[in-house]
């Protein structure tokens, strides 16, 4: 059995930044302001994300890494209202199986924090009382350690690093109120900050830099046919990059689509040169009973309903919007 979840932790937990994604939601989920990130060996080595949010209670630290442990929806109906995607209480009970996880954590209501590590989604000892700040620390390490062939196919910790800062960037864009900082181990100066109660746009300014931030146009979208909304900062075709940045959020959660990536790319090619290429932060919120279950929650790739339509119709809006602001 513990092989079997071994092999399904690794499908799901692809790398160090896919681990960091679920914790970031996490800690967002349990309404963090403050979220500090530490990598080692791009994640590889230590992983470590520290959040000022409502921590977890010492009743729960027994079962929080059990497989679909969620404090998140009290029956298997409530799926559909969710506003994440698909199957809940994965990431952790994963991320157990394929390295050395500790939670360091503190509520509201406890005098002290509890600190407590877990192998194979068990706990290995009972949580023990350390000092602390209200929130949690989760800790990875070793990731892969028992898995041979992933560990061996990232053999670049500095490439691992940087999916990790790309991960830390979309998010602190899209969550600007709350602050992010992602450091090296070790590492005085950190390569992401943002301050608490930020803007979308002041972010952009601080991690992708002023070209971007200049020509920025915003667009705005509310479909009642087909009931999603969209919320974009995208580039002027004054702008222009060697290759294109996306940033994509359907329902608060990063991820990928092959039909609004190759949307953007149609929308530009109208205005920009062979190869050239935009910026573009798209925020989607889609009724969450229109999203694939089918397609894992921690699956990059996104598909949803409708999707054709609504894609031409975010298309159409983007093409209103720059026409006029091509000179
Ligand atoms: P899910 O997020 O789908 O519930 P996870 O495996 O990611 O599943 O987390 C399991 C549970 O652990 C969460 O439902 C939550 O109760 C708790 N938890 C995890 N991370 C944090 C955190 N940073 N702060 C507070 N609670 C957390
Ligand atoms: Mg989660």
């Amino acid at each position: 059995e513990v092989v079997v979840n071994r092999i399904a932790a690794g499908e799901i937990i692809q790398r160090p930044a896919n681990a960091l994604k679920e914790l970031i939601e996490n800690s967002l989920d349990a309404k963090a302001t403050n979220i500090q990130i530490t990598a080692k060996e791009g994640g590889l080595k230590l992983l470590q994300i520290q959040d000022n949010g409502t921590g977890i209670r010492k009743e729960d630290m027994e079962i929080v890494c059990e497989r679909f442990t969620t404090s998140k929806l009290q029956k298997f109906e409530d799926l559909g209202t969710l506003t994440t995607f698909g199957f809940r209480g994965e990431a952790l009970a994963s991320i157990s199986h394929i390295a050395l996880l500790t939670i360091t954590t503190k509520t509201a209501d406890e005098k002290c924090a509890y600190k407590a590590s877990y192998i194979n989604s068990k706990l290995k000892a009972s949580p023990v009382p350390c000092a602390g700040n209200q929130g949690t620390i989760i800790t990875i390490e070793n990731l892969f350690y028992n898995v041979a062939t992933r560990r061996k196919a990232l053999s670049n910790p500095s490439e691992e690093f940087t999916k990790i800062t790309e991960v830390v960037m979309r998010y602190a864009v899209h969550n600007s109120a709350v602050g992010f900082t992602l450091k090296k181990h070790g590492e005085p100066s950190s390569q992401v900050r943002t301050p608490y109660n930020s803007t979308k746009q002041n972010n952009i300014r601080l991690l992708y830099g002023n070209p971007v931030a200049r020509e920025l146009l915003e667009v705005e979208l509310d479909d009642k046919d087909y009931k999603f909304k969209m919320h974009g900062l995208v580039t002027n075709p004054n702008y222009t990059n060697k290759r294109m940045v996306m940033l994509l959020f359907i329902n608060n959660r990063l991820v990928d689509s092959a039909s609004i990536r190759k949307m953007l790319e149609d929308v530009y090619s109208v205005y920009l040169p062979k190869k050239a290429h935009p910026w573009c932060y798209i925020s989607l919120d889609i009724n969450p009973q229109n999203i694939d279950v089918n397609v894992h929650p921690t699956k990059h790739e996104v598909r949803f309903l409708h999707e054709d339509t609504i894609v031409e119709r975010i298309k159409f809006a983007l093409d209103e919007r720059l026409t006029g602001n091509s000179a």
